[in-house]
């Protein structure tokens, strides 16, 4: 039979995508994870570099790997703090690795004086972290393949691991639970406990303080390693560029890559080089004065980034110029705030954390977390660094003593400019080698939100639904401010030109970088999660979100309006949401009305608010009142989506939910528990919490 064009095109295209599929697209250079590092500059190895973990502590000279499977920077960030210490205290040789950036089939061939460090954090529904899927995957596979093929394949590997984790969710600290127990499967032994640090608790730093003392000395009798005293290190160091100005053409003013300073950037935008979206909207949506919450359009039409709906926005933020200017007072720095210097790794397998020459001004401005609660190990750090004898013992005192660091320190949310003005009364810290900065603070992470529209509806333009961080605490005179949702605040203002109630705002840099970002830009990158609406419309939906939960909600109710308007079949479709008062922060109360023009009898949107009657009502009680229809529904497959607060009403709707099943189906609390379970492996129940 003779091809026409079109089978010709048609087979072509099957034939193309059957090899991408089958060599995840090596060959073409394709990354597989759009997530991957495709940026190769401060944060990634650099073309050419080895995969090979075993040549690579060859040529450094190394004997302790940590490896880390981060998402927002501290797994990253404790996985250095682990190697500061193993060298400064127990002389080990480490370096930090990007689980990202090697290859694993080899980890039978580490010799048996080194060890290897897993620093793992569980993201969402029990999920490895972007940069850990190929390892997770690897690892725990059936078929874990090693180079030499021993029995136990593992059997020569020592390794430790920490788990940072959050225990409100479902699959606590699985990562590390399951990385764990296939490496005591391939015949590796662990040495010291399994640690984990539990975020939901509040207590992630005081559980990675309280697993690593008695970790150290196990693995000090285990490798016959000698305790010194730690002396500081630097790992970075700093130069100062005479011939340089800010004004200089190669002097990264908060540009984030090399694209970005040449103003030649292009996709793919992700977590390595973000968007510069312009903003198109605006607005304000609470009724009340001393809360704020903001809507946004943020258009992408100019970029190639895509969206669908349920997916999460990265937003970029910049620290507050106040700020900035503590930090920099504190640190006598304010005088050379435009000095330009040049950061290098002290150290061949330690990576600087942003793009360089540049100047103090930027980094504290857009590359570091200043606001950021301390560590308490960082405090001892500077103990040594005190302007006089007092400070030194009080910045040592704050370091041993938790519940001492919690009177004085964290009950304030004190950062660190905070904490240094406090303790040394003002004085200068400015015998701090700045090195201990760049190692102490995490990098300046971007914030991620929940996408308010849908993508059937406004595929180019993303919403976002953001509730603005502000906390009046006891004992300090200014309040708490967060630090992207108030610079989105900020940017609020500027393009409204409303005149700024809080000085606090306008000292943000909303122009950006060389005022790169003016007419009001932001940078962003696009998440994509597994956060999706049924393909099938006519599919019962059960949606939970109160307060900034209701955000995705937006979207599929967009989307679900479409459909109807388009006269698809839209099933029944019931939002439960929940508020103080109708009159200050019932969010999009117009838009509402009009989803119901479209859908009809189909949607439905009970509405608990907290503070509008004699009694509290939530979310739940209305569920609970609901009981005998949520049942019917879920027998009917309803998806049930959950979005918001991971802390406590995500966890008490599940209950509710099994409490539900039980009394409606006249079955045991744990035979509804299980069936609640089995509805989250089927993706019957999807969460959206944070
Ligand atoms: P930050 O400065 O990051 O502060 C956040 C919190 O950290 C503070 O409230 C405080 O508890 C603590 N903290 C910070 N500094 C200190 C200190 N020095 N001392 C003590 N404690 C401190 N939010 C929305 O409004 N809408 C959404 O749709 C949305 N979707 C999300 C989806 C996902 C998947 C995730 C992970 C989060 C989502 N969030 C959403 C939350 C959002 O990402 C931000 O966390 C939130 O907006 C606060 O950011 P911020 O930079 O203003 O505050």
């Amino acid at each position: 039979t003779q091809l026409d064009t079109l089978d010709i095109i048609v087979l072509s295209v099957i034939l193309i995508a059957t090899a991408a599929y089958f060599t995840k697209g090596k060959l073409w250079g394709v990354t597989k994870d759009p997530y991957a590092n495709s940026f190769a500059n401060t944060n990634g190895l650099k073309a050419g570099k080895t995969r090979n973990i075993i040549e690579k502590i060859e040529e450094a000279g190394k004997n302790c790997i940590i490896f880390y499977g981060s998402q927002t920077g501290t797994a990253e960030d404790y996985a250095s703090r682990l190697a500061k210490e193993g060298k400064s205290r127990f002389g080990l040789e480490t370096m930090v690795a990007d689980l990202e950036d090697y290859d694993y089939d080899n980890l039978d061939q580490l010799p048996e004086d080194k060890v290897a460090f897993f620093v793992l954090a569980t993201y969402g529904e029990g999920e490895p972290t972007d940069n850990a899927v190929d390892f997770y995957e690897f690892i725990t596979g059936e078929d874990a393949s090693f180079s030499e093929s021993a029995d136990p394949p593992l059997g020569t590997l020592k390794y430790v691991t920490f788990g940072l984790g959050n225990n409100t969710y479902e699959h606590y600290n699985s990562m590390v639970r399951n990385v764990d127990k296939a490496l005591t499967k391939l015949g590796a032994h662990r040495i010291g406990d399994a640690g984990e640090g539990d975020d939901g608790a509040g207590t992630m730093e005081e559980d990675f303080l309280a697993w690593k003392e008695p970790m150290w000395a196990a693995l000090a009798k285990k490798m016959g390693l000698e305790e010194r005293e730690a002396q500081y290190e630097p790992i970075f160091g700093i130069t100062e560029r005479e011939g340089l100005t800010k004004e200089s053409h190669e002097v990264y003013l908060g540009e984030p890559n090399k694209m970005h300073l040449e103003g030649s950037a292009r996709g793919p935008f992700n977590a390595h080089n973000p968007y510069i979206a312009p903003i198109v909207e605006s607005r304000e949506i609470f009724n009340v004065k001393d809360r704020n919450c903001l809507h946004m359009e943020v258009d992408i039409s100019g970029s190639n980034l895509s969206y669908q709906t349920g997916d999460h926005i990265a937003i970029w933020p910049t620290n507050a110029g106040q700020e900035v200017d503590y930090f920099l007072d504190i640190l006598g720095l304010t005088e050379k705030r435009d000095a330009v210097i040049s950061v290098k790794a002290l150290e061949p397998t330690a990576k600087v954390p942003f793009p360089t020459p540049t100047t103090y001004d930027t980094i504290a401005r857009y590359h570091m977390e200043i606001c950021a609660p301390i560590s308490r190990q960082f405090v001892a750090t500077l103990a040594a660094f005190a302007p006089d004898e007092s400070s030194k013992a009080e910045m040592t005192k704050l370091g041993q003593d938790k519940d001492y660091f919690h009177e004085k320190v964290s009950k304030y949310h004190y950062n660190l400019a905070g904490l240094l003005r406090s303790v040394g009364g003002g004085q200068k810290w400015n015998n701090v080698p700045f090195s201990a900065f760049i190692e102490g603070l995490t990098k300046l992470q971007p914030r991620y939100y929940s996408i308010s529209s849908s993508s059937a509806v406004q595929p180019k333009k993303i919403s976002i639904t953001a509730v603005v961080e502000s906390q009046l605490i006891p004992g300090r005179a200014d309040p708490f401010q967060g630090v992207a949702t108030n610079y989105l605040l900020a940017l609020k203002e500027k393009q409204n030109g409303e005149p700024n109630p809080k000085p606090f705002g306008v000292t943000y840099e909303i122009c950006g970088p060389r005022k790169k970002y003016d007419g009001i830009h932001v940078p962003v990158h696009v998440r994509h999660s597994n956060f999706k609406l049924p393909s099938d419309p006519s599919k019962p939906i059960i949606m939970i979100g109160p307060g900034t939960g209701v955000a995705p909600f937006r979207g599929f109710v967009q989307e679900r309006a479409k459909q109807a308007e388009e006269g698809e079949t839209v099933g029944k479709t019931i939002l439960f949401f929940g508020c103080r008062k109708r009159s200050e922060d019932f969010m999009y109360e117009s838009e509402w009305e009009e989803r119901k023009k479209a859908l009809g009898d189909a949607f439905e949107m009970p509405i608990a608010f907290s503070r509008d009657g004699p009694k509290k009502v939530y979310v739940q009680h209305l569920l609970k009142e609901r009981s005998k229809e949520i049942n019917e529904l879920l027998e009917k497959k309803a998806y049930v989506y959950v979005c918001g607060d991971a802390a406590n009403m995500a966890r008490e709707v599940n209950t509710v939910l099994a409490q539900i099943i039980s009394e409606q189906r006249g079955i045991p609390e744990a035979k509804a528990e299980e069936i609640v379970k089995n509805m989250r492996a089927s993706n019957q129940y999807q969460e959206d919490v944070w």
